[in-house]
C-alpha cells in the first residue's frame, strides 16, 4: 500500500536538484586546461543554480541604521555578536554565526531623515562561500568601518540613549 513517504520519495525523484551540479560532468585530469577550454568557448560547463530568494547568507550590517539597542545580542544563540561600548555599535563574528536570521528578525532598525519607515540594521546576503584560512580575517568579521566608527563617536542622539 503507497505511503505519503513513496510519494514524496517519487515527488522528489522528479524534481530538480536544490544542489549545484558538479561543473563538468566528469572530474578533468587538468582544471587549468578546463577552465582556459571554458573561456574559449571550446567546452561547457553546468552554471551554478541561481541563489534563491530568502536565503540566509553571511550577515550585512548598516551601523549608520544601528539604534545600538543589543537586542540582536540578546537573541543570538551562538554568541557571535560584540558590543563595541566605545561607538556603540556591534561587531558580527561569522565563523561563530549558525545563520538562524534571529538578530535580522528582532533588530528595530532606524528611520533616516525622508524615509517613511524604519529599515533594519541587519539583513541576510546571498553571499555564502566564506572559507577562509583565518578565522579571524577581515571577511569574516562584519563591524562599523573606521569611517562609521568615527561619525559614531559623536554624542548619540536621542533614540540611541
Ligand atoms: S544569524 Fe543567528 S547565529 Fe548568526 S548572528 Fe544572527 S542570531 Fe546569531
Ligand atoms: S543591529 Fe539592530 S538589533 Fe543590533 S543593536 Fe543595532 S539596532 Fe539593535
Amino acid at each position: 500500500m503507497p505511503t505519503k513517504a513513496m510519494f514524496l520519495m517519487i515527488r522528489q525523484l522528479l524534481q530538480r536538484p536544490f544542489t549545484n551540479p558538479f561543473p563538468v560532468k566528469y572530474a578533468p585530469k587538468n582544471v587549468t586546461k578546463t577552465i582556459e577550454k571554458v573561456k574559449l568557448g571550446q567546452m561547457s560547463i553546468n552554471n551554478p543554480i541561481p541563489v534563491p530568494d530568502g536565503f540566509r547568507g553571511k550577515l550585512k550590517y548598516d551601523p549608520e541604521r544601528c539604534i545600538g539597542c543589543r537586542l540582536c545580542i540578546t537573541v543570538c544563540p551562538a554568541n557571535a555578536m560584540e558590543w563595541i561600548p566605545e561607538v556603540r555599535k556591534i561587531r558580527h563574528y561569522v565563523t561563530r554565526c549558525m545563520f538562524c536570521g534571529l538578530c535580522v528578525d528582532v533588530c528595530p532598525g532606524k528611520k533616516l531623515p525622508g524615509e517613511t519607515a524604519p529599515v533594519k540594521a541587519l539583513s541576510m546576503s546571498k553571499e555564502f562561500l566564506l572559507a577562509d584560512y583565518d578565522k579571524y580575517s577581515d571577511n569574516l568579521i562584519v563591524e562599523p568601518t573606521s569611517k562609521e566608527q568615527s561619525l559614531n563617536n559623536q554624542e548619540p542622539s536621542s533614540d540611541q540613549k
